[in-house]
C-alpha cells in the first residue's frame, strides 16, 4: 500500500479540494487491461488541457461546470467492488487537472485498493506530489519532447511532459511509458529517436500503441492505412532498447 501524502508538506495543488468535488466523466467497473496483472476499476476524470487529434475520449476534454457523475455514487460502486478487484485507476481526460484528485485517491486507498494513474504529465508539479501515493503509473509520451505541440496543439507541452517523465523516473513508483503512434503524426525516425531518448533517460518498461479509430473524431487520421506501420525493423530496434517492451493496440 502507498505511503500517503505527508500532512506536513505544503500542497502545490491549487484550491486543495475534497473528493466530493472530483469531476468524474465516467467509470469502468471492471477491467483486466488497465493495471498490469491486476483486476481494476477505472475512474475517468473530466477535463484535459491538451487537444490531441487522435484522442479517443474527446468528450472528456472539456472541464464541465458540474461533475457528470456524483463522487458519492462512484464511492458506493467501489465499496461494492471490495474483494472483487485489486486496484482503482484514475484516468481521463487528464486526472491531474482536478484539484480534488489527492483527496479522491486517499478515500479510495482507504478502501484497500491499489492506486493506479494514467497521465500524460501535463502538470508535472502536481504529479510529483502525488507520486508517493501511487502504486503504478502509465505515462503517455506523445512525441519527441521538442515536437509535442504537433500532437497536443499546445505550446510548451513537451517541457511539461519531460518534467513529468523525469519525476516518474526519479520516484520509486512502478511505471510504464507508452506512445500512441500514427503514420501521419510520428515517422519511423521519430519513433526511433523518441525511443532512444527514453532509453537514455532510464525507462525500463515501454510500449508502442497502434492508433485505433474507435472514438477518434478526426476523419483525416481515421482514413490513413496502418498497414505495414511501423516497420518491423523499427519495432525490433525499439524493442532492443528496453528490458521490457510491447507493441499493442491503443487502449
Ligand atoms: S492528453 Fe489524452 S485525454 Fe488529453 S487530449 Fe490528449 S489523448 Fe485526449
Amino acid at each position: 500500500m502507498n505511503a500517503g501524502i505527508s500532512a506536513n508538506r505544503p500542497s502545490i495543488w491549487p484550491e486543495h479540494a475534497s473528493a466530493r468535488g472530483l469531476k468524474v466523466g465516467g467509470i469502468t467497473p471492471f477491467t483486466a487491461t488497465d493495471y498490469p496483472g491486476k483486476l481494476a476499476a477505472v475512474v475517468f476524470v473530466q477535463g484535459c488541457p491538451w487537444r490531441c487529434d487522435y484522442c479517443h475520449n474527446p468528450h472528456l476534454q472539456p472541464r464541465t461546470a458540474d461533475s457528470p457523475l456524483d463522487w458519492r455514487k462512484v464511492m458506493a460502486l467501489l465499496r461494492r467492488r471490495v474483494g472483487l478487484i485489486d486496484a482503482v485507476v484514475f484516468s481521463g481526460g487528464e486526472a491531474t487537472v482536478d484539484p480534488a484528485l489527492p483527496d479522491a485517491i486517499a478515500e479510495v486507498s482507504a478502501l484497500g485498493f491499489r492506486i493506479g494513474l494514467h497521465s500524460a504529465g501535463a502538470y508535472p508539479k502536481r504529479l510529483a506530489e502525488i507520486l508517493p501515493v501511487l502504486d503504478w503509473i502509465g505515462l503517455d509520451i506523445k512525441a519527441p519532447f521538442a515536437h509535442y505541440a504537433r500532437i497536443t496543439r499546445i505550446a510548451d507541452s513537451g517541457r511539461h511532459a519531460l518534467q513529468s517523465a523525469e519525476a516518474v523516473l526519479a520516484s520509486a513508483v512502478d511505471h510504464e511509458f507508452r506512445t500512441t503512434i500514427h503514420p501521419s503524426l510520428l515517422s519511423e525516425p521519430d519513433i526511433l529517436q523518441l525511443a532512444q531518448t527514453l532509453s537514455g533517460m532510464g525507462v525500463q518498461n515501454y510500449a508502442l500503441q497502434l492508433f485505433r479509430a474507435r472514438g477518434c473524431r478526426d476523419d483525416r487520421l481515421n482514413a490513413v492505412s496502418m498497414t505495414a506501420y511501423p516497420d518491423t525493423g523499427t519495432v525490433q530496434r525499439v524493442a532492443a532498447l528496453f528490458p521490457h517492451f510491447s507493441l499493442r493496440q491503443a487502449e
